[in-house]
Parts: C-alpha cells; sequence; structure tokens
C-alpha cells in the first residue's frame, strides 16, 4: 500500500483536493484532525501535555487550542517538546488505520510535511499551490480572521518555491474543474 503526502499552504484548496481524491475511492487521513483528536482523548498523550503545559492546556475537559498556541508559538523548545509527543502517535495511529484500507494507494493530508520530516515516509508527495492573494480571499470567506492574523500563519510556513523543489506533484488549484483533470492524472499515474 503506497502513502500520498498531500500538503500545501492554508488557502491552498488542500482539503478541496483530499476530497477529490475521497470521491474517486480513495481513503484520506486527515492528519491534523487526527492529532487533535488523540490530543482530546488520548489519557496519556493528555497526561504528557499537561506535564508540558500546565494544566490549562485543557478547559473544561477539552483542548484549550488558544492557551496551547499562545505558549508554542512563543517558545520554539516547548514546540519541539509538543511534537515530539503528538508526531510518534499520529504515526502509530496513522499505521494502523492504513493496514484497515484498501486500495493501491492512501492520501496522508498534513498542513506540515516538507517542513518536518513527514515526506521521508510517503512513497509520493503532492503540493497544492494557489497564488497568495487567492488564499488569503478564500480564508477571509472560510474563516472568522483577519488579513493580518492569515499573513502571521503563512510566514510560519514554508513557501511554495521551497516546497516545490520537493513535491513529486504540483496542483495549481485556480479553476477547481481544472483541479480535479490534475487530480484525475495523478490518480491514474499514482494507481498504475
Ligand atoms: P486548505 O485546506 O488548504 O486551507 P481549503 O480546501 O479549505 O484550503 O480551501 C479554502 C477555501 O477555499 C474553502 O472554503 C474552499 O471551499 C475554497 N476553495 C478551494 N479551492 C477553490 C477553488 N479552486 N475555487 C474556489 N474556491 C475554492
Amino acid at each position: 500500500m503506497k502513502v500520498v503526502g498531500l500538503t500545501g499552504g492554508i488557502g491552498s484548496g488542500k482539503s478541496t483536493v483530499a476530497k477529490i481524491f475521497e470521491q474517486l475511492g480513495v481513503a484520506v487521513y486527515i492528519a491534523d484532525d487526527e492529532a487533535k483528536r488523540l490530543m482530546n482523548e488520548d489519557e496519556s498523550i493528555r497526561k504528557q501535555i499537561i506535564t508540558l503545559l500546565g494544566p490549562k492546556a485543557y478547559k473544561e475537559g477539552k483542548l484549550n487550542r488558544a492557551h496551547i498556541a499562545s505558549i508554542v508559538f512563543n517558545d520554539k523548545i516547548k514546540l519541539e517538546q509538543l511534537n515530539a509527543i503528538v508526531h510518534p502517535a499520529v504515526a502509530t495511529n496513522f499505521n494502523l488505520w492504513k493496514k484497515e484500507q484498501k486500495g493501491d494507494y492512501v492520501v496522508k493530508e498534513a498542513a506540515i510535511l516538507f517542513e518536518n520530516d513527514g515526506y521521508k515516509q510517503c512513497d509520493y508527495t503532492i503540493l497544492v499551490s494557489a497564488p497568495l492573494e487567492i488564499r488569503i480571499q478564500r480564508v477571509l470567506k472560510r474563516d472568522n480572521t483577519t488579513r493580518e492574523d492569515i499573513l502571521s500563519r503563512i510566514s510560519n510556513q514554508w513557501e511554495d518555491a521551497q516546497k516545490i523543489l520537493l513535491a513529486d506533484f504540483v496542483i495549481y488549484n485556480i479553476d477547481l474543474k481544472d483541479t480535479s483533470s490534475q487530480v484525475y492524472s495523478i490518480h491514474n499515474e499514482i494507481s498504475s
């Protein structure tokens, strides 16, 4: 079973592309959702996070994302320590999930793939790319957020130019029909 890593900056359309793969019958694992779920539900992970970030890491039993973000975005070491708790748990969970899937390949969607070693565990990688201004407009429409906040999140991610060098496939997601055609051709190439 091959693993295809799918990534892209915020607003590039990686969730949209993931849905097109799902429509083709490909099993898709959304790593960020699973990480959140494990941080909320896995007792051992909860304990480790509370030891690292304090009891305020959870509020009314739920992950206190605003509090965690306010710590780790200002403290690189804490961010690395948090990742060292969450990433191996997600990797284990992904491997168990993968064993239950059918097909030639599965897609693993992750916001961060090239910035860490995630891409090395993939047989193929796909980068979803779109012009910066289009991405900003999409996220403004989708989320209750500001341009400044989006730009700050974008500045925490690698630029597409850096990621393109490592990606096996690049999907330019501007016109949706055209995006679907690009997904179909990648699907044919990977399946054969
Ligand atoms: P990401 O997961 O990369 O942050 P999404 O797939 O959620 O991006 O896309 C961001 C927003 O833009 C969503 O509301 C989505 O429906 C919309 N969108 C994505 N691709 C297109 C496109 N090609 N044309 C129009 N809207 C799009």
